[in-house]
């Protein structure tokens, strides 16, 4: 393991808060050290408070920061006597310690203190790092891993047994770290947990951070058990969308609300799937109890979901009657599937948890092989981990939820999706919690949202073989299809019947038409499996009902998608899909019309371009975000007993009305 630290970068931060951040980011930036939110840091400065006395404080990593980015804000400043004092107490429940700790911050916007507050507190030095490094839980969770521990590091760490995050485990570590400690040591390791290193400066403690796991790994690679075999090639199918969304609409059932999965078939993962002894390896635990809460303390094995839950339900029933507290059991559903066919399926509310259990699992992977080759692996017991699934401030979390917008956990798929229309109904899906695949010709479609829950693909949507790409490749990164927004479409030049070409009345129909057909016809069966039932907006026209003259291939083929929309909903009612359509009309601010066409346009009927744009019944302006607000509403309850019905949204046309 490399130190990334370097004395230029580090000279752009000024002060013990500003070096914090430094090495910080340094350990956030490997994710063999810290993944998605884990790990915590603090440094200990004494500051002058409002009365101008000297106060010391602890700055420790706030809940909700991630150590890859964290700024000084993320940092909570707690008044470190009193968590001192609070140290010394016999007992203290969680909560009354997160409590403690909220209440004795000198900054009342700062973010929830770390629960491990207490225990950075305690430690007397400086600067304090905190890593589930892999190499380390990959050494404490096999079965001769605490003399392992010994053997590697002798006198230079303390060494502490697994026990639960919290209150106790920061006074046991105060305890053992004044009995084992001496001017030499450099670290501590809690067994199935992680390491902490500490040090005078930031660079200190984060280099021995770095010395101290570079330890383990080369303990590992002497061993053979670091460097891991390059997996054998998997062979996949290309086809698996049909599976995916079965397996996706089963998962949410049991959840009880729609789930986000993402499925990657990268050969490790499958090579894992595909072991003859995975179910030994895979069903013992995960690698420290911090994970649990994003992938549930065992993966699924295949896809029986109902088998999965009812085994869920037994290991609560079996640990719960146990607890202190009543609990509430959570959802029976699997965060992580293991198949042989899929590889490592991931599931969350979001598409964010579904990548953050990814990226989880392949590194327990990685980790249960690494342990497996070193002789056993074996994970802590399912008591400790119900009790941190099950822990009271986790249970409180879920008491306080809030209402998650309306799409979260369902997946929309828009065609023509880089400009105008579509652009605008993909702004609205996401604003409603949508994952969203956003489908265009035009390649800005890959670079249009950087975030998780967007996929942007370059597609022709008159090629079926790219179409088909498309609609896998969606199933792969989200699991499948909820909501289609039918949009992609082209308004050729005016040109009389008598000039009309073949070649331009072909074009036009298979854009707006034939390509409908298509992806409508793919796209069927994962609508089938949509777990709130399938719904489809079809971009239509004013020109349906009102065509106009040099429109020939323009009105006739949004005259035939109607028509098809219309089929389409007497067919498939009976499988949960409805299909709405919407009819706009100069709706300006998309690529279609060009300034130059608008003033064209108005000039046409003597009219300034202002008076053109309002030209309707209202005298208003439509734009691209009213059309993209009612193609959403369309998919939400108010539309929930609608099918086939034709909106205008038009501002009020004379000769639609
Ligand atoms: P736009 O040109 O801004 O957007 C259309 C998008 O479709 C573009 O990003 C384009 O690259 C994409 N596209 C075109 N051909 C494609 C293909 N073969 N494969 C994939 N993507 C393709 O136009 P807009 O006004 O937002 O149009 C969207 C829809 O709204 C169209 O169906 C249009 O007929 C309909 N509509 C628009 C108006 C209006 O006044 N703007 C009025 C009524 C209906």
């Amino acid at each position: 393991m490399k130190s990334l630290w370097n004395d230029d970068e580090a000279r752009h931060y000024a002060g013990d808060l500003a070096l914090r951040v430094y090495t910080s980011r340094l350990l956030g930036r490997d994710t063999t050290l810290v993944l998605h939110g884990g790990g915590n840091t603090s440094v200990k400065i004494t500051e002058k408070n409002i009365l101008g006395k000297d106060e010391d404080l602890l700055y420790v990593k706030g809940s909700g920061w991630d150590l890859e980015t964290i700024e000084a804000d993320g940092f909570s400043p707690v008044r470190l006597n009193h968590m001192l004092a609070l140290a010394k107490l016999a007992n203290l429940s969680d909560p009354q310690m997160v409590n403690e700790m909220v209440t004795h911050m000198t900054r009342a916007s700062a973010p929830t203190p770390s629960v491990e507050t207490i225990l950075h507190a305690t430690l007397p030095y400086k600067y304090v790092d905190h890593t589930h490094a892999d190499a380390i839980v990959t050494l404490t969770n096999t079965e001769a891993g605490l003399n392992r521990v010994k053997k590697i590091y002798g006198q230079a760490v303390v060494i502490i047994p697994y026990i639960m995050p919290g209150f106790d485990l920061a006074r046991l570590c105060a305890q053992e770290f004044t009995a084992q400690a001496h001017k030499d040591t450099l670290g501590m390791i809690l067994m199935n947990h992680g390491i902490f290193s500490f040090g005078k400066t930031a660079q200190e403690s984060y280099e021995r951070m770095i010395s101290l796991v570079t330890r383990a790994e080369q303990y590992l690679e002497r061993k053979a058990a670091w460097s891991l075999p390059t997996p054998v090639t998997a062979t996949i199918s290309t086809s698996q969308r049909q599976d995916i969304a079965q397996l996706r609409r089963d998962i949410s059932r049991v959840a009880g609300a729609p789930m986000i999965m993402c499925v990657d078939a990268d050969q490790r993962s499958v090579d894992f799937a595909r072991r003859a002894d995975i179910a030994t390896l895979s069903q013992q635990g995960p690698v420290t109890p911090d994970h649990v809460i994003r992938t549930k303390r065992l993966p699924m094995l295949g896809r029986d979901v109902d088998a999965y839950s009812a085994a869920y339900k037994d290991y609560f029933n079996a640990h719960a009657p146990l607890a202190k507290e009543p609990k509430t059991m959570l959802d029976a559903a699997p965060r992580v599937v293991l198949d042989a066919e899929l590889g490592l399926c991931t599931v969350g509310r979001t598409a964010k948890d579904a990548a953050i259990a990814k990226d989880i699992y392949q590194h327990t992977i990685e980790i249960i092989l690494r342990a497996t080759a070193l002789g056993g692996w074996q994970a802590l017991p399912a008591k400790d981990i119900f009790d941190m699934e099950y822990w009271d401030l986790e249970q409180a979390k879920l008491r306080k939820g809030s209402k998650p917008p309306q799409f979260t956990g369902e997946i929309a798929l828009v065609t023509g999706a880089a400009s105008g229309i579509g652009k605008a109904c993909v702004d609205a899906l996401l604003e409603r919690g949508a994952a969203v695949i956003g489908l265009d010709i035009n390649p800005a479609i890959t670079t249009l949202y950087k975030r998780q829950d967007f996929l942007g693909q370059v597609c022709d949507v008159t090629d079926e073989t790219q179409l088909c790409a498309a609609l896998e490749n969606g199933a792969r990164a989200f699991g499948g299809l909820d909501m289609l927004i039918l949009n992609a479409g082209i308004f050729p030049a005016s040109r009389r019947i008598e000039a009309l070409s073949s070649t331009e009345w072909r074009k036009v129909m298979s854009i707006n038409l034939d390509a409908n057909m298509a992806l409508l016809r793919e796209a069927h069966p994962l609508l089938k499996c949509a777990p709130k039932g399938g719904r489809v907006v079809i971009i239509g026209s004013k020109n349906v009902p009102a065509p106009g003259p040099g429109a020939a291939a323009y009105s006739t083929s949004k005259a035939a998608l109607n028509q098809l929309a219309r089929v389409a909903a007497l067919e498939w009612g009976k499988d949960n899909i409805r299909i709405n359509s919407l009819h706009p009309n100069a709706v300006f601010d998309t690529a279609l019309w060009s300034d130059d066409i608008l003033q064209a346009r108005a000039a046409h009927y003597g009219l300034s371009v202002e008076q053109y744009k309002r030209n309707n019944v209202l005298g208003v302006d439509v734009t691209s975000r009213d059309v993209a607000e009612l193609a959403a509403e369309m998919c939400g309850p108010l539309f929930a007993k609608t099918t086939a019905a034709q909106v205008p949204v038009d501002g009020g046309n004379e000769r639609v009305i």
